[in-house]
């Protein structure tokens, strides 16, 4: 039933491990120029960890203090000891670089191949990785991850729509990995291809590497005939890997073998209350090379109270409803672009992508919110077109509090990136 007997391991069993790992991270990360400083300053040593509520006295590490650092000012081994490299997807200022030694690649597969069973994926399945490879984590993250648990791998890469059905029918593909905006997109291009996917081996697929909704995962669900799990993780942790939904698709259990995690108020640094939304922070337990400290992801999410009926004892956290950094402000009111694709997905005649727009009108901040329609409505008459963006307008007032501009657009016509989907443009100076 289990990939690893440590994810059943009882609650006081798994957190005297996370005190004992906890300690030897420190214990590392003393050799990593930036900590040493900051571990120093805060008088901070293995000793000072006692039990799991201790890790609230060590600084939290930001992904500024790494961008500080960058490149190897958080490596607590010297560079010849480092196999690979990956960085994350940022777009301003240098990048983070992220580094492993070959105990951490392994470490790494391992914890990929136990999300991959919690989810159902067997060493009998085809698994074909439609994510990009590359810098970013999700290609050769989840690569070495299905080769660790058996499965045959299709390192497909991500687009060429055509050459991934070709690739899916020829090897009997069952589990696919693609990222959420590039599921619904492929989904959409087997119906204008006349292909059918139930007539596909397909029957899961691993989703994540972008916030999505409960609409979109059951759209895609239903559209490419699978089911769908969630997988988070950041490159900051390794990639994917961190948090996976088991077959209950109830929340995502976090490996606290491996990561200790917690949710804190952003604006206090204090943990929220057990249920509530704030930011996670997760620590490294097992990782060698460059395990960080309290880091800030920026996602809000909250751990789901009570247990799950998988029968595993970790925690688990609900699907990622943003970024700290994500949130809007127009007129005053604080948005999340999750609000409103939640509110445009639980709509029929809404098509697969949308687009948010900021701009200026004088000095009045506006949100405009692209929203491609499905082809069989956009063929409609113009009267029930403006009833449509009139009632969509509508829904998403009710919803964000502000009434956005609705415009409506023919399906497939705003762009598509081949990496992670840019949902917010802001057109202000
Ligand atoms: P990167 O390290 O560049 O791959 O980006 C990691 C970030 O992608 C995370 O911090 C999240 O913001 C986002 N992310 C990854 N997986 C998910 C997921 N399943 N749901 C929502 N956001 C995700
Ligand atoms: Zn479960």
């Amino acid at each position: 039933m289990y990939f690893d007997p440590v994810e059943t391991l009882p609650r006081a069993e798994l957190e005297a491990l996370q005190v004992k790992r906890l300690k030897h991270t420190i214990s590392l990360a003393l050799h990593a120029p930036y900590y040493s400083k900051t571990l120093s300053n805060a008088q901070i040593t293995p000793n000072s960890i006692q039990s799991v509520e201790d890790i609230q006295r060590l600084p939290f590490t930001t992904k500024d203090d790494l961008r500080s650092q960058y490149p190897y000012g958080m490596l607590c081994k010297p560079l010849e000891e480092f196999v690979r490299l990956h960085a994350s997807s940022g777009t301003t200022g240098n990048p983070t670089a992220v580094f492993y030694t070959q105990a951490d690649l392994d470490e790494w597969a391992s914890l990929m191949a136990r999300s991959m069973y919690t989810c159902g994926i067997r060493k009998s399945d085809v698994l074909q990785n439609m994510a990009g490879y590359g810098l970013f984590t999700g290609g050769l993250g989840i690569h070495y991850g299905s080769e660790r648990l058996g499965c045959l791998t299709v390192p497909a890469g991500a687009g060429n729509s055509k050459r991934q059905v070709k690739l899916i029918q020829d090897f009997n593909v069952t589990v696919a990995h693609i990222i959420p905006s590039y599921a619904m997109y492929f989904a959409e291009f087997l119906k204008q291809e006349g292909i059918d996917p139930a007539g596909l081996p397909l029957r899961i697929a691993l989703i994540g590497a972008e916030p999505h909704t409960e609409e979109i995962r059951r759209r895609i669900e239903e559209m490419l005939h699978l089911k769908a799990y969630n997988s988070y993780g950041l490159s900051e942790m390794n990639g994917p890997g961190v948090a996976f939904e088991c077959t209950e698709q109830n929340g995502m259990h976090v490996w606290e073998d491996a990561f200790l995690i917690e949710i804190i108020d952003p604006e206090t640094g204090r943990h929220v209350p057990e249920g509530e939304v704030g930011e996670v922070v997760m620590t490294n337990l097992t990782r060698e090379g460059m395990p960080l400290i309290r880091y800030r992801t920026r996602d809000l999410s909250r751990f789901i109270p009570g247990e799950c009926g998988c029968g595993r004892t970790h925690r688990r956290i609900d699907r990622i409803q943003g970024r700290a950094d994500d949130m809007l402000i127009i007129k005053g009111v604080n948005i999340y672009p999750m609000q409103i694709e939640q509110t445009l997905m639980a709509l029929p005649e809404v098509g697969q992508n949308y687009l948010i727009e900021l701009f200026r009108e004088g000095v009045m901040d506006q949100i405009r919110v692209k929203v491609e329609i499905r082809e069989e409505f956009f063929e409609e008459d113009m009267r029930k077109l403006q009833g449509l963006q009139k009632r969509i307008a509508t829904r998403l007032r009710d919803e964000i509090l502000v009434t956005p501009r609705v415009e409506l657009v023919q399906s497939e016509s705003i762009p598509k990136t081949e990496g992670k989907a840019k949902r917010v443009v802001d057109l202000r100076d």
